[in-house]
């Protein structure tokens, strides 16, 4: 099972088999600096 991820925020997109949650993960960490919180608004 292939997951479709997509950045809305620099339109960044890849597929993902495994752990998709970790690679957008690692995509807002790595490009944006970010990290996701799964209960805040940023
Ligand atoms: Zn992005």
């Amino acid at each position: 099972m292939q997951r479709q991820l997509t950045c809305e925020t620099c339109g960044w997109s890849r597929t993902a088999q495994f752990l998709p949650w970790l690679k957008a993960e690692e995509h807002l960490g790595q490009v944006h600096q970010a990290t996701v919180d799964p209960g805040g608004e940023a």
